[in-house]
């Protein structure tokens, strides 16, 4: 997954990027990177491995002047985390420089690769978004906006995009609308971002979303919009945002994520109650507040049971102790005070592989809890996401491999109760229609990409 952030219009534009981009962190941290254009048409840019805070100064941000940045915050495999396929990409051509950003999946990027290379491209990195910088370059339009709807032609699966071209930023955003994006105003200019928080940090203010299948053209023109791609796809917004995935400070397809989180919490109660229950606990941070919506629901009390650890660099070294909990001891710990005796419910957002709630637990019991009830408030994941989320092969779902049964079994737990998928569509604000569920109900919006994704370059 990655998060981007553009803006036009702002002396110091990299700067304010560079502040945008630390309300992007969470969603990715393996790389981040600007690109600024100054008054001379100069395009300069700077990525770096790691963190915003590790890779990117504020002095740095000085030698980049200019009116006009884009920003990105990546998150990768680990095969494909290298500083080739860290964005923004920049490239010259013919017609200038053009610098993109992108958040999501092309699911027939490989497709668009190949007929490429077929035609002679060279292509510099294994990501997908680098397919539309070359059919960019290719295009004989001399409008930006233009240019950039060219480009998109044909190219499906989730993209949102902020992109330089010459002196004009753009934003897009795919017809099926998978991934937020939004922009705000900024004094006389303009901010884009994947999510609100990113616009608050900078004191910008949300104007709108950007809409699926449009494109904003912002330059010395004034703002532009064209809906390049008439809205024949159904909208198919990711749910897993308002599960997991964005900040709860943030609104997404004009929600509020926290508002979203308690809704799912509250209604978890109604579906999966605990009866011998003593109290509630979040799996910090993602999952606070849907614990909140479950004690409120259920109206039993919510303790903070369990401790994250927040300093953990990404570069700690992993203790030498063997065992499968070593990984979760560094990162969370349990309170005793609060466990000892009791029967728990541990509410978290999701369960994945498996393997960290299955070391949750054997802390939580470690601590003296009596009883573990386990609640989910989300469905079972049976499938990736093919649209930008993180998730790893089918049989590494431990819901794929795995009755329900057999994962209380697993994760060693006296009881486990998921949200139901219709109970989570309603919960959402907007819902329950025009949301992609596809990863835990398997009804995909689009084709499954041709190579699962390119997956050594899977982008995000
Ligand atoms: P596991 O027990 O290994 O399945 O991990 C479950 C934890 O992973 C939960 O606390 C989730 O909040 C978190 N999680 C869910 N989706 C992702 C993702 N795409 N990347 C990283 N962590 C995730």
């Amino acid at each position: 997954m990655c998060g981007i952030f553009g803006v036009y219009g702002q002396p110091n534009a990299a700067a304010i990027t560079h502040l945008g981009l630390y309300s992007l962190q969470h969603r990715g941290q393996e790389s981040a990177g600007i690109v600024s254009v100054d008054g001379n048409h100069i395009a300069r840019g700077s990525r770096k491995m790691g963190l915003v805070s590790e890779g990117l100064s504020a002095q740095e941000m000085e030698s980049m002047p200019g009116v006009l940045a884009i920003g990105h915050t990546r998150y990768s495999t680990a095969g494909s985390s290298t500083l080739d396929n860290a964005q923004p990409v920049l490239a010259r051509f013919k017609g200038g420089h053009v610098a993109l950003a992108h958040n999501g999946n092309i699911t027939n990027a490989t497709e668009i690769r190949d007929d490429l290379e077929e035609a002679g491209s060279i292509f510099a990195s294994t990501m997908d978004s680098e397919v539309v910088v070359h059919r960019l370059a290719r295009s004989r339009s001399t409008e930006p906006e233009q240019m950039l709807a060219e480009a998109l032609d044909g190219v499906e699966g989730a993209y949102c995009l902020v992109v330089i071209i010459g002196e004009t930023l753009l934003a897009a955003r795919d017809p099926h609308g998978f991934r937020p994006l939004v922009i705000g105003t900024l004094g006389d200019g303009y901010v884009v971002a994947s999510e609100t928080c990113a616009l608050d940090i900078v004191g910008a203010t949300l104007m709108r979303e950007v809409m699926p299948g449009e494109i904003v053209a912002m330059d010395s023109r004034g703002l532009r919009s064209s809906q390049v791609f008439p809205q024949s796809k159904p909208l198919a917004r990711c749910v897993f945002e308002h599960v997991y995935f964005a900040r709860p400070d943030s609104y997404v397809f004009s929600g509020s994520v926290d508002r979203a989180r308690r809704a799912l919490g509250r209604q978890l109660a109604r579906e999966q109650p605990a009866p011998t229950a003593d109290l509630v606990f979040a799996v910090p941070d993602s999952s606070n507040a849907a614990a909140l919506g479950y004690a409120e629901e259920s109206r039993l009390p919510l303790e903070l049971a369990l401790i994250r650890n927040h300093y953990i660099g990404r570069t700690f070294i992993q203790p030498t102790q063997s065992g499968r909990d070593a990984k979760v001891k560094v990162k969370y710990n349990a309170v005793k005070e609060v466990l000892v005796g009791k029967s728990v419910v541990m509410v978290d957002d999701s369960i994945v592989r498996g393997t960290t709630t299955r070391g949750l637990v054997s802390l939580i019991r470690a601590a003296g809890a009596r009883e573990v009830h386990m609640r989910v408030s989300s469905p079972p994941i049976t499938g990736p996401c093919y649209y930008g989320i993180d998730t790893p092969n089918r049989e590494e779902l431990i819901a794929h491999t795995h009755t329900l049964e057999g994962i209380a079994k697993q994760i060693g737990v006296d009881s486990l109760g998921y949200l139901s998928l219709q109970g989570m569509l309603h919960a959402v604000p907007g819902g329950p229609q025009g949301f992609c569920h596809a990863c835990f109900s398997g009804d995909y919006p689009t084709a499954a990409p041709l190579v699962d994704l390119m997956r050594a370059g899977k982008d995000c």
